[in-house]
């Protein structure tokens, strides 16, 4: 390692860049030679231009880097824009250049992978905890519309650790860890193998340099013995398969240095004690031919009970597929052999890189599938660990189109959900930045309240101690309860007076809306009686709340109604109770409104909410139950609470008929549970079912219980016919065993 920084003629930065250049281009010719090298040619030639007189670290010419990246993009067999946007993935962060410049030479769409790639490149990573890592993953995940952008960021990223000698110390180490927890990660998500383990392995190397190099020198040591093993293990296999007329190809390896590290530790065993360096692969051309091979295998050596794992029927998340199987060898040394065909073996190294060119050619991602792809994205990212075996414990699925993931200005990242503006930012840091908040500034510029924060924003709050304190309005402003929740605090403890006058206001007009006066108010039984009701010993009180918004003038209202209608009917004054009745007729008769598809009887304009307990949708029989503040409350008529609750007689006066109306919402939210035979692989397959119906999902929660495995799925649909079409497919997914609706 040195910094020393060598000084290169003209002759030779022209001799280190045509060789790298000649180099991409044997790649390309390699692996993905439709690729018009006309359009690699102008591109690289304008990424020289572009970085003409920049030096990397080491002292070669700049564009070097680039060229390698490009070239490793070319090995993970990368589309043409995908080539041409690695070979200028640095020009809008280190040149003049802009998107606008690219997308005139090279078309809008390598202008956009340029741009994705850049917003990568600025996210800064500091050291962080790890449930901040995480959040950074999902981020760089959510960053990037299209997926070539983290593969090209991927490749950047390998070419900067192949070359991390020549940095200094600190630095090394920062990219090394980055490596290890966002990189890496990321790879090993996609499914890209073969790249994640070259990082790992390069992570490593700086991050516990003795570690590594122990391991280093001990395999030299054994390399003649292990030499031998091999050939021997890869020949035995071979010549038994030609036996049996089983075409295949055997590779043997020595395992990464990162597995054997990581085995070290994990099972706290010596370098000396771990026995299982080598594995083999053995890669045919047919399926059947995959089982054939195992068959064969254990048929030479002992396998090892409990070690037999097929990825091949039931694939892992990120799509890798192989039979695995770990058999004693001749001299008591145990070790892997991986079955699989050439196409898994396409997928096993280059993940969704190669399912995309086996899907489209060298068309790219079509939009539709980008949509598919944006689902699958998900799924995976939600797989915290890589081990189908596991997959069914704690899996759970927050769909990133809720969420935003934004930097403060010393770079942590705060998760807030889609449509937060800078004050839930504020409020997220505290309720003092928040109450004191004058302004807000978003990737440096100043920025309205109401500014919708996207991934990747920096976020600064501007406070005054002299600040007036939030106002009403900012409520509406808020995605997040909690910052709506805070800004209420403030109202109420700060702004008492201001709150009683306007919730007068606002309980008087709601009064006049729903027919009454506010000379009721001088009617001292029914005040005492509903204020008793709302939990007020003071009309003042039952303002104040009111106005700082802990409650609304309607259900204020209703309880005044309530008792008045009660007082009258008690005094029998018929004639009130009848006006207020013949009021709601005229009103129902007059047009019965549909609230959120639904009609309720006799009225037209209340808060509509779907019980969380029964989910009920379009085609299911309903009936409505007033709550107490919260509008009517929509229940399925067989919902066990429904039936429960009849058996109350107070209770059972709040049910009213509802129904629905002629025309409903496009999507209701409904819930439903899948109890299943606990098997690897299973929830990918809901997820599957799922996707090609083009359901909405919105939740899917897995727990495994009592070796079976739970599934909760909260899905939109238009109606029960869709629903019921949906759970009719799921019964057919091998493994389920019941489907209720509902949460259980
Ligand atoms: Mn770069």
């Amino acid at each position: 390692m040195s910094d020393e920084k060598k000084t290169y003629t003209p002759q030779e930065d022209y001799a280190l860049i045509e060789g790298a250049y000649r180099s991409l281009a044997d790649a390309i010719l390699e692996h993905n030679p439709g690729i018009d090298l006309g359009r690699v040619r102008s591109a690289f030639e304008y990424a020289d231009r572009a970085h003409s007189g920049q030096r990397r670290q080491q002292g070669t010419p700049y564009v070097t880097h680039v060229i390698a990246a490009a070239q490793i993009c070319a090995e993970m067999r990368l589309d043409e824009d995908s080539i041409v946007a690695a070979l200028l993935h640095d020009t809008i962060e280190d040149t003049p250049i802009t998107h606008e410049d690219i997308a005139r030479s090279f078309g809008s769409n390598v202008a956009d992978i340029v741009e994705g790639v850049t917003k990568l490149t600025r996210v800064q990573f500091t050291n962080r905890e790890d449930e901040q890592m995480e959040n950074l993953r999902k981020m760089l995940m959510a960053m990037a519309k299209d997926i070539r952008v983290i593969l090209i960021k991927l490749a950047d990223r390998l070419h900067n650790m192949r070359t991390l000698d020549y940095m200094k110390e600190e630095k090394r180490l920062q990219k090394s860890l980055e490596t290890m927890e966002i990189y890496a990660p990321i790879a090993h998500r996609l499914g890209m193998q073969k790249v994640k383990l070259e990082l790992e392995d390069l992570a490593l190397k700086y991050l516990d340099p003795v570690g590594y190099t122990d391991i280093m020198n001990f395999l030299s040591e054994q390399c003649i013995a292990l030499d031998k093993f091999m050939s021997g293990v890869q020949k035995g296999i071979l010549r038994r398969l030609k036996d049996a007329g089983i075409e295949s190809s055997v590779q043997s390896r020595i395992k990464h240095t990162y597995s054997i590290y990581r085995k070290m530790y994990t099972q706290k065993r010596e370098l000396t004690e771990i026995m299982d360096l080598c594995a083999f692969r053995v890669i045919v051309d047919s399926l059947s031919d995959c089982y054939n091979v195992l068959g064969q295998i254990h048929d030479m050596y002992r396998p090892i009970p409990g070690r037999f794992k097929d990825y091949v029927a039931t694939p892992k998340p990120n799509g890798y597929q192989s039979v695995h199987t770990t058999v004693i060898g001749e001299e008591g040394i145990p070790f892997e052999v991986q079955i699989r065909t050439w196409e898994m073996h396409q997928v096993a190294e280059y993940g969704v890189a190669a399912h995309w060119k086996y899907k489209n050619g060298d068309q790219g991602l079509k939009s539709g599938d980008e949509e598919k792809f944006a689902w699958v994205r998900r799924l995976l990212e939600a797989q915290q660990d890589s081990d189908a075996t596991d997959f069914v414990h704690e899996l759970k699925m927050d769909m990133f189109d809720d969420e935003v993931f934004v930097f403060t200005p010393n770079g942590d990242v705060i998760n807030l959900p889609a449509g937060a503006t800078p004050i839930d930012f504020a409020y997220n840091i505290h309720s003092a930045v928040g109450n004191t908040m004058t302004g807000a500034k978003v990737n440096g510029r100043i920025v309205p309240f109401d500014h919708v924060l996207n991934n990747g924003d920096i976020v600064t709050i501007i406070t005054s101690k002299n600040a007036p304190g939030p106002s009403r309005d900012w409520i509406k402003l808020c995605a997040s309860n909690s910052a709506r929740t805070k800004i209420r605090q403030w109202l109420k403890k700060e702004k008492r007076e201001e709150n009683v006058q306007q919730g007068r206001e606002m309980f008087e007009s709601e009064l006049r809306r729903v027919g009454l006066t506010a000379a009721y108010l001088n009617d001292e039984d029914v005040v005492a009686a509903a204020l008793k009701r709302l939990s007020f010993t003071q009309l003042d009180d039952m303002y104040a709340a009111i106005g700082y918004g802990g409650l609304t003038s309607t259900r204020a209202a209703n309880r005044f109604k309530d008792e008045i209608a009660k007082q009258a009917r008690s005094a029998s004054h018929k004639s009130v109770i009848d006006k207020l009745n013949e009021a709601a007729e005229r009103r129902s008769s007059r047009s019965v409104k549909a609230m959120q598809g639904v009609l309720v009887e006799g009225i037209d304009n209340c808060l509509i909410r779907f019980s969380r307990c029964c989910t009920p949708v379009p085609g299911d029989g309903i009936v409505g139950f007033i709550t107490r503040g919260e509008g009517i409350s929509i229940h399925r008529t067989d919902c066990p609470n429904y039936l429960n609750a009849l058996k109350n007689e107070e209770e059972s006066r709040r049910w009213i008929a509802v129904d629905w109306a002629e025309r409903t919402l496009e999507a209701y939210v409904t819930s439903f549970t899948i109890s299943a035979d606990d098997r690897n692989g299973f929830v990918m397959d809901v997820a599957t079912v799922l996707n090609t119906l083009n359901a909405k999902v919105r939740t899917l929660n897995a727990r495994s219980h009592g070796g079976k495995a739970i599934l909760n799925v909260t899905v939109e649909v238009k109606n029960l016919t869709a629903l019921n079409q949906i759970i009719a497919r799921l019964r057919g997914v091998r493994g389920v065993i019941d489907i209720q609706r509902g949460n259980t």
